[in-house]
């Protein structure tokens, strides 16, 4: 079979997604499908909408172009502010949009007029992770604005924590969110009634606060990636009860497997990339040497079966030990992958993706896009 490859087991993912789904649907939380890491591929795309999904979401508007080329019709929402060379595409395939830049919506509009078509403004908010997000004492002036531009809908309120400085979503940062939620209600609901249809909480790293709260408030939409790609909460990088862990599979194949001394020998100077773990013994190791590299993978984030350990990794070779010799070149070796070796993986052209699908006829027409367009227009 074709070597490096990444299996993605489409039966586990379904089966995370609709875990996810029934399990905050019990909390009256909507699920936001996030597409990006597999760069809207549409079967993954149809699997999620599949378990129940109800839209999708991607940062990147080519990934969400892909997905209507293959005949997706469910609604789909840019998760990134839109970069304003690229309005118009923006608003011919993403139904809703993050934005938090009155330049942006301003050409949103503008574009939106063009085309014939309304386009739908979800506002996010600065909660403390200082990624995007409009400050919050900027936000009711920003709506307000928002909801003056002709061919723009203002939809909801949204915040991302955790994925640049890892701020935890809380008991508080959600509180506040719900709380401005109820203010833009109280100022503009007069004149607008959808304005916070969506209050949209964050990311996988939210799972633990939603499914523990007391009380999620106003927070009626979480959008998920990771959690039901790997089945882990990245905050903690904990498993999530029920969900698999091992949807999805690296394999990369032996080229070289020797038996070398750990310590490197002559004179030491800069390397392009830093090594993982520095070993300290001198004795010698069963060194192997795989064909995949920083190219395709983020060596820190691969875990391999048996008694195999990841040493480090160059532009195409990976370097890995082993307590047993058995392996030879010619061999492949399995790895479980963390989030930034998996968007690696998937963006790598050297990477051949082979998504499976083993149970029988049900679940397949199950995900075929004639069912799921069908299931949405009951939705829509
Ligand atoms: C990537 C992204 C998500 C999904 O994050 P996961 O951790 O994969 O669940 C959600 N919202 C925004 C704005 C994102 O950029």
């Amino acid at each position: 079979m074709i070597l490096p490859r990444l299996e993605i087991d489409l039966d586990k993912l379904y089966h995370n997604a609709s875990t996810l789904v029934e399990k905050l649907g019990r909390r009256d939380i909507s699920v936001t499908g996030v597409t990006k890491a597999c760069m809207g591929d549409p079967k993954f795309a149809a699997t999620l909408l599949a378990a129940g999904v109800r839209r999708l979401g991607d940062s990147r508007i080519e990934n969400i172009e892909r997905m209507r080329h293959a005949g997706i019709t469910a609604p789909i929402t840019l998760i990134r502010s839109p970069m304003p060379s690229q309005v118009d595409q923006v608003v011919m395939h993403a139904n809703v949009s993050h934005n938090t830049e009155l330049d942006v919506i301003s050409a949103l509009s503008v574009a939106a007029g063009k085309a014939g078509v309304r386009h739908s403004v979800l506002l996010m908010v600065e909660l403390g992770d200082l990624r995007e997000g409009i400050m919050p004492e900027d936000l009711e002036a920003i709506a307000r604005r928002t909801l003056r531009f002709p061919h723009i809908d203002l939809c909801g309120v949204g915040t991302n924590l955790a994925c640049f400085n890892g701020i935890a979503p809380d008991a508080k940062n959600m509180r506040e969110l719900s709380r401005m939620a109820d203010h833009l209600d109280r100022t503009f609901r007069p004149a607008t009634t959808s304005i916070t249809g969506v209050v949209s909480g964050g990311n996988s790293s939210n799972l633990p606060w939603a499914i523990s709260a007391n009380n999620v408030g106003r927070i009626n939409n979480l959008r998920l990636g990771e959690a039901i790609l790997l089945g882990v909460e990245p905050l903690n990088r904990t498993s999530i009860h029920d969900l698999y862990n091992d949807a999805i599979t690296l394999f990369a194949e032996v080229i070289e497997t020797k038996i070398k001394p750990v310590q490197p020998w002559g004179q030491r100077a800069h390397s392009p990339f830093e090594q993982m773990s520095k070993n300290h013994h001198n004795g010698t190791a069963n060194q192997m040497v795989l064909a995949i590299g920083h190219q395709d993978i983020d060596p820190a984030g691969l875990t391999a079966q048996r008694d195999i350990h990841v040493v480090g990794a160059s532009s195409d070779h990976l370097i890995v030990t082993t307590k047993g010799s058995t392996v030879r070149a010619g061999d492949e070796i399995a790895f479980q992958l963390d989030y930034s070796a998996l968007l690696r993986a998937m963006t790598s052209p050297y990477v051949t993706k082979k998504f499976q699908q083993r149970e029988g006829a049900n679940r397949a027409s199950a995900h075929s896009l004639d069912f799921v367009n069908r299931i949405h227009k009951k939705f829509a």
